[in-house]
């Protein structure tokens, strides 16, 4: 059973055959989901999915290129989405230095304002980042003994997993490790320890090879998920159990390998 950590099932892509995308990815092997948001109306319809879908679990929050929205009334929505039981994190939240939408400090600050949610609520977080890590695990290093973070769809340097390591935290592996040029990638995926491992597909993006570029889908973390195995040396079906768990651990929910 394979546990896809980052999926968007609930955008418009999704909407004219979401119940095929169900189907295919059970008939894949992917049987849990996490629907994470990027901003309130995306929060607001992932915590409808998750209630919706018994396999479906939902995270909130807002996405550091829409930050905009980010304001008191906004964040005591937040606050109150996450009350309810359907939801296992914030997220995805983070610094984004590549689309650069807000500058940075205005990044840094709702980045802080989220994961302090996640401290009051105890809930973990789910970290979108790109080109910022050296900030964003400056800022996550002050809060790693108080909330467990996963670093969505890895993409440091090598540098970057050995400290985040050093505080513990998840690393979210995608479509991207399928990739021909995927080298530094594949490098830190074979080293890091298992128990820090989670499995994504970003549905509908990043599809792995040989889909990529094409609409991504939850089916498609079997690929993912053979090719991190053939990089570790290890059985598909050890990987799964794996993952599977770390993920249920992380997000606090029951792990039951029959299911
Ligand atoms: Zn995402």
């Amino acid at each position: 059973m394979l546990f896809d950590t980052h999926c968007h099932l609930d955008v418009e892509s999704f909407d004219s055959d979401r119940a095929s995308v169900f189907e295919r990815a059970y008939a894949a092997h992917v049987t849990r989901f996490l629907n994470p948001a990027y901003d309130i109306a995306s929060s607001r319809r992932a915590v409808t999915m998750a209630t919706t879908h018994p396999d479906v679990t939902a995270a909130v929050g807002i996405h550091p290129n829409d930050i905009g929205e980010l304001n008191a009334t906004s964040l005591a929505e937040l606050h109150s989405l996450a009350q309810s039981n359907r939801v296992a994190a914030i997220g995805e939240i983070g610094l984004d230095y590549y689309w650069n939408k807000f500058p940075k400090e205005v990044q840094s600050t709702a980045f802080i304002q989220q994961l302090e949610l996640a401290v009051r609520l105890g809930l973990p977080v789910i970290i979108h980042c790109r080109d910022a890590y050296d900030d964003t695990l400056d800022i996550l290093g002050q809060y790693a003994s108080r909330v467990k973070v996963l670093l969505h769809s890895f993409a440091g340097a090598p540098r970057h997993a050995e400290r985040a390591l050093t505080f513990g935290f998840y690393f979210g592996i995608g479509g991207p490790v399928t990739f021909k040029n995927a080298t530094t990638l594949r490098a830190i995926v074979s080293q890091i320890p298992l128990e820090r491992m989670v499995l994504e597909t970003d549905a509908p993006y990043l599809a792995p090879h040989p889909h990529r570029g094409k609409r991504n889908e939850p089916a498609y973390l079997l690929l993912t998920a053979t090719r991190v195995s053939e990089i570790r040396g290890i059985g598909l079906d050890e990987l799964a159990d794996i993952t599977t768990a770390n993920a249920c651990a992380l997000f606090g929910l029951t792990y039951n390998m029959a299911a």
